[in-house]
């Protein structure tokens, strides 16, 4: 009997669930026309807000565009350097590029994938001793896991730096009873389709406590707006989030916290299952993950052997990442902390992502699992 395709990541069942409300959303936006800020907007913003405790919810573009409006906010120049992981999506440090600044790479744990405050340290040390001039950090929550904030805030405060985090891949998350998007000066994350919480297009937002903060972020997503559109009073750019969209997120987030349990089971039967023969992904005390990738190691196995054999029987993999930003082409004269990123280098030879989505059952998960214990005992 053949299979049905397994899914990495299963829009469409999603999609089908919701299908109905979805439909309703955005026949409510082509009646009322208001294609640009209308209703749905403030009304996701506030659900939102609702949802992870920020005080100010900011609705944008994409999660590029979220990154980039909190440093310009913060009026991030030439000769500013901003820590930040290398081991990522490119838009965390593209952004530092575009305004000038300098990406400064730092390493991370082996085992959460998240920065490591040692190596912060060690980074924030050489840029002082070569001049530059430290402003901030960018913490990336990758896969879906807060990055150890108790270990970094401190570090980040001490040292007079904002924090900007990077939840692109963590919104949902919980860190210690702390809701992403409370943590740090602000929180940027994306609704890029396949994001834990996923639009149909692109869309992104910001969180910040500040009415400072957030007074300046709602002027530059109009270009910079003061009385109204006509009146510039700083540089901005077009960062809004289109109404559909938001009626789109408006539907979608309210199954979103029944999404992150399922995904946390899921992550938990994989783990049970896998931690014996390949290296699981490790949840710190007290937190949780929404999971935005499982992603395994086989040290010591051929990964491309191994990807080669799970696709061959139906299982699809991604790798995130193939190489990290300090080796690539467009950001490798940037500078790294001192001693150098070894887990970073080291991680992107050896990672790769199983399929996750809500939608999974525990069919196919079985199936994903023995194939994974079936291939890597092989390779
Ligand atoms: C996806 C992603 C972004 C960028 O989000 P877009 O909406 O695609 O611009 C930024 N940072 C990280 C860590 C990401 O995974």
């Amino acid at each position: 009997m053949s299979r049905p395709k397994i899914a990495f990541i299963d829009l469409a069942a999603q999609q089908q669930r919701i299908r109905p409300k979805i439909d309703a959303a955005v026949k409510r936006v082509l009646d009322h026309g208001q294609y640009i800020m209308g209703p749905e907007i403030a009304r996701f913003e506030a659900d939102l807000s609702a949802f992870c405790g920020a005080k100010h919810s900011i609705a944008c573009s994409n999660g590029t565009d979220a990154i980039a409006l909190c440093l310009m906010a913060k009026g991030v120049k030439a000769g500013d350097a901003i820590f930040c992981p290398s081991f990522t999506f490119a838009s965390t440090a593209e952004v530092v590029a575009w305004l000038g600044a300098t990406p400064y790479f730092v390493d991370i744990h082996d085992d959460t994938y998240n920065m490591n405050v040692d190596s912060l340290r060690a980074a924030i040390a050489s840029a002082r001793a070569a001049g530059h001039n430290p402003v901030g950090v960018i913490t990336v929550d990758l896969f879906g896991q807060a990055a150890d904030y108790d270990a970094v805030e401190p570090v980040a405060e001490a040292e007079g730096l904002w924090l900007l985090c990077d939840a692109a891949q963590g919104f949902g998350a919980t860190y210690k009873g702390r809701k992403v998007g409370t943590i740090g000066e602000f929180t940027s994350t994306s609704f890029f389709p396949a994001k834990p919480l996923g639009c149909y297009g692109d869309g992104g937002a910001i969180f910040t406590d500040s009415d400072e903060v957030n007074e300046v972020l709602r002027s530059m997503v109009v270009h910079g707006k003061g009385e109204d559109k006509y009146d510039n009073i700083r540089i901005g750019m077009n960062g809004r989030l289109d109404t559909m969209q938001a009626a789109i997120l408006i539907e979608k987030l309210a199954i979103f916290p029944d999404e992150i349990d399922a995904r946390n089971r899921i992550a938990q039967r994989y783990s049970n299952a896998l931690s014996n023969v390949v290296t699981t992904p490790a949840v710190m005390e007290g937190c949780v993950s929404v999971w935005a990738q499982y992603t395994v190691r086989a040290p010591g196995r051929d990964r491309a052997k191994v990807i080669a054999a799970l696709n061959a029987r139906g299982v699809p993999t991604a790798v995130y990442y193939p190489k990290p930003l300090h080796q690539q082409t467009a950001y490798r004269h940037y500078p790294s902390a001192e001693g150098g990123l070894p887990v970073s280098e080291r991680v992107a030879q050896e990672v790769f992502s199983l399929p996750m989505h809500p939608y999974l059952d525990e069919e196919t998960q079985d199936f994903i699992i023995d194939s994974v214990r079936e291939v890597v005992t092989a390779a």
